[in-house]
């Protein structure tokens, strides 16, 4: 089992209770954390950037043009 602490408390880190905070519009996000990691080549967990749904359909939809 993997724990996240904020030196008092710990939680046990599953498949289904991570979240990210979009870059874009600050919004909190569930992520799979296994998908980002092997997607990206950083050991920084706190450098990594993952844009919401929503953001990244934005960002995706602009590119189309
Ligand atoms: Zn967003």
């Amino acid at each position: 089992m993997i724990y996240a602490t904020d030196g008092t408390d710990r939680i046990q880190i599953t498949n289904y209770n991570i979240e990210a905070r979009c870059p874009k519009c600050g919004r909190f996000h569930e992520i799979d954390l296994i998908d980002i990691l092997d997607e990206t080549d950083t050991i920084d967990l706190a450098s990594i950037k993952v844009f919401c749904p929503e953001c990244s359909q934005r960002y995706m939809e602009s590119e189309d043009m």
